[in-house]
């Protein structure tokens, strides 16, 4: 009797193994953005932010103090990074100083608990400003050799204040790990496993959240901005001109003020509008 072999199944169970493959794979795809969202709520809290009025979510249990001590702490670093500091017998730094001060004395900043300080560093080269949590701001001599007036230094200190009482770098912190535990998600789904494809895309899926937050912030700072400036009666069409000196100066990249693009000729146009918006808010 001859031998009876079991009829080949290969086919079949390649596909079913394949399925498999597809299914374990969203079912590890659902649990790492599940337990990414877990973790969020966790580690996260939401607030009303009492300089935008705005509800968001910074990490549970910071407070001000936690702030203030992040930014001091960076302080001296950003200060190396960009040619040390001007000190304040220099009269372009007293300006800045002085500037600063206006902007917050006239503006809720003055009672936000926030310590403002105001450097000018001694940078000719890197035409930037910043802001660190709790009031710690810069400006770099390149960026300040390129004002046309003290308005338009208004405008960029204005902005930068706006990140402070924004609290983006907190609103940062808490989206961190959630967009890279959704990355991660992304990754498993598209790219299999952790392999290269898988690794790209969540890189990808990384960089559009952070850049549409990223969007978003300096929006707000614009806004904010705009509101300090006729709050302490500088002229705010002078942001227009900031951001115009900004984009000639980026090339299309670079400073941390248009660090996450929206293109400063657009945000140009919005300016109008914003100064609209906020002189009604002010009942201007
Ligand atoms: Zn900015």
């Amino acid at each position: 009797m001859p031998i009876r072999f079991p009829a080949p199944r290969r086919s079949s169970q390649g596909v079913r193994r394949r399925r498999n493959g597809c299914q374990g794979r969203l079912v590890l795809a659902v649990l790492f953005a599940v337990g990414a969202f877990f973790m969020y709520k966790m580690k996260t809290q939401k607030v009303i932010n009492e300089h935008t009025g705005k509800e968001q979510v910074i990490p549970r249990e910071v407070d001000k103090n936690y702030e203030i001590a992040l930014g001091l702490q960076a302080m001296p670093q950003m200060v190396r990074q960009h040619g040390g500091e001007i000190p304040e017998e220099n009269e372009y730094a007293r300006l800045v100083d002085q500037v600063g001060h206006r902007l917050v004395n006239s503006s809720s900043a003055k009672n936000s608990g926030y310590p403002f300080e105001f450097r000018l560093l001694n940078d000719t080269e890197t035409v930037n400003a910043f802001a660190l949590p709790g009031g710690q701001i810069f400006i770099t001599m390149a960026l300040l050799s390129k004002l046309p007036n003290e308005d338009a230094l208004a405008g960029v200190i204005g902005h930068e204040i706006g990140h402070v009482l924004g609290r983006h770098s907190l609103e940062r912190m808490a989206k961190t790990d959630l967009f890279s535990g959704l990355a991660q998600a992304g990754g498993i789904l598209v790219g299999g496993d952790m392999g290269m494809g898988g690794q790209q895309s969540a890189q990808v899926f990384h960089q559009l959240m952070s850049t549409k937050y990223g969007r978003d912030d300096e929006r707000e700072s614009d806004y904010l901005g705009v509101k300090y400036m006729l709050q302490a009666g500088y002229d705010p069409m002078q942001m227009v001109a900031v951001m115009r000196i900004l984009k000639n100066a980026s090339g299309g990249a670079g400073p941390e003020i248009l660090s996450s693009h929206p293109d400063p000729g657009n945000r140009a146009e919005d300016i109008p509008r914003y100064i609209k918006q906020a002189k009604a808010e002010l009942g201007m």
